[in-house]
């Protein structure tokens, strides 16, 4: 290896991920989200991997991301969350990527694409319930209702909105949005409904005709209780240098680390350039043989200092392997010790690290 550390993608745990969450919303269906490239983990590979599962829709946020999708994901829809942005209605319809329209203004301009072609064109209609962040506003919904000739032209597939509290369960805002969510979708009869996110696939509550899930599929917590799902990341550095320095010495920039008896020194090459978050500095761990190595002195670009003094000699060599995420801490834990959540985590991964995927076991045995 030889790069910094070594980034493992268990496909085989996204398909149980996403098996998981299907079987729970059922007789809903399962999107996948795989905007910002797959949460970090790669856009191709995981809709791939979904589509085995039986995944048929596929959200990115960007038409920069279904540009770089849509070849590789044999006809699945590919749906545009953060819409159709202007200039961009020409290549959208070339493309074959279906928008969400947010805002009366995106539907004008599909609108217009679509005369232009003279056909119909797919889309999808987002509405705000309450987040305040994408979808039509409730006057601009007002509109639209009091001329349903605007959507003449286009072939609507979702009526869609987006949960603000879907991770907290218990908070009065879900049920107040499924409940304007509900008036809003009485106007648009036979429509095909979706409301929720990882969060919202696991309120005990009905989930519409389909589920948005991101978060779950990568392993993180869909909420705020135990983690059902299975890990799909592991992080892996190895030892790039050992010391022992004397009591009473400093560790890393500004020497803010120091030592209060004779310490020994691991210096792994990963740094807050590889996504791992600097707050971590005299704060975050690592893990050696399943043993904790808090991180000593500041998180640099390119290295993080651990002190190793009381693991064993024979865990302490140049090139052992040091977990950063694995069985012993995942993305969630990370995300709390550096005050952010997962998807934070997942999302700065390094380009730098060197990656591998596990396969799907079906995938090898279809292929042999
Ligand atoms: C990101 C996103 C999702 C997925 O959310 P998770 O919490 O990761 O499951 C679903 N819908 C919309 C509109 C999103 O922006």
């Amino acid at each position: 290896m030889t790069a910094g550390a070594r980034l493992t993608i268990d496909l085989a745990a996204l398909a149980a991920n996403y098996r998981l969450i299907q079987g729970r919303v059922s007789p809903s269906i399962v999107g996948g989200v795989v905007k910002a490239d797959g949460y970090g983990l790669g856009a191709v590979q995981v809709a791939r991997t979904l589509i085995r599962e039986g995944c048929r829709h596929l959200f990115v946020a960007l038409q920069s991301e279904a540009e770089a999708l849509i070849a590789h994901v044999d006809n699945v829809p590919v749906y545009i969350l953060n819409g159709l942005l202007p200039g961009g209605e020409a290549a959208c319809a070339a493309l074959g990527a279906i928008p969400v329209l947010n805002s009366l203004d995106q539907i004008k301009r599909w609108t217009a694409q679509a005369a232009v072609l003279d056909r119909q064109l797919p889309a999808v209609l987002q509405v705000d319930t309450g987040m305040s962040r994408m979808g039509l506003p409730s006057d601009e919904l007002a509109s639209l209702l009091a001329e349903p000739a605007m959507l003449g032209r286009l072939d609507l597939r979702f009526l869609i909105s987006h949960l603000a509290c879907g991770d907290e369960p218990a908070d009065p805002a879900n049920a107040a949005q499924e409940a304007a969510f509900r008036r809003i979708a009485a106007r648009f009869p036979g429509m095909a409904l979706a409301l929720d996110n990882s969060g919202g696939a696991f309120q005990a509550r009905s989930r519409f005709d389909l589920v948005r899930a991101g978060i779950a599929l990568y392993g993180g917590a869909p909420g705020t209780g135990p983690n059902p799902m299975q890990a799909v990341v592991s992080l892996e550095a190895r030892i790039a240098q050992l010391r022992t320095i004397p009591a009473g010495a400093g560790v890393g920039y500004g020497l803010t680390f120091q030592t209060a008896r004779e310490t020994r020194i691991a210096t792994i090459p990963v740094g807050y350039a590889d996504g791992w978050p600097r707050c971590l500095g005299n704060k975050g761990a690592a893990y050696i043989a399943g043993m904790r190595v808090p991180v000593a002195g500041r998180v640099s670009m390119d290295s993080i200092t651990l002190d190793v003094t009381d693991i064993p000699d024979e865990h302490l060599y140049p090139g052992a392997l040091v977990e950063l995420l694995g069985p012993h801490q995942g993305i969630d834990k990370v995300a709390a010790d550096a005050g952010t959540i997962s998807y934070e985590i997942l999302t700065q991964l390094s380009r730098r690290y060197e990656r591998v995927y596990l396969p799907v076991a079906a995938q090898r045995s279809e292929a042999a």
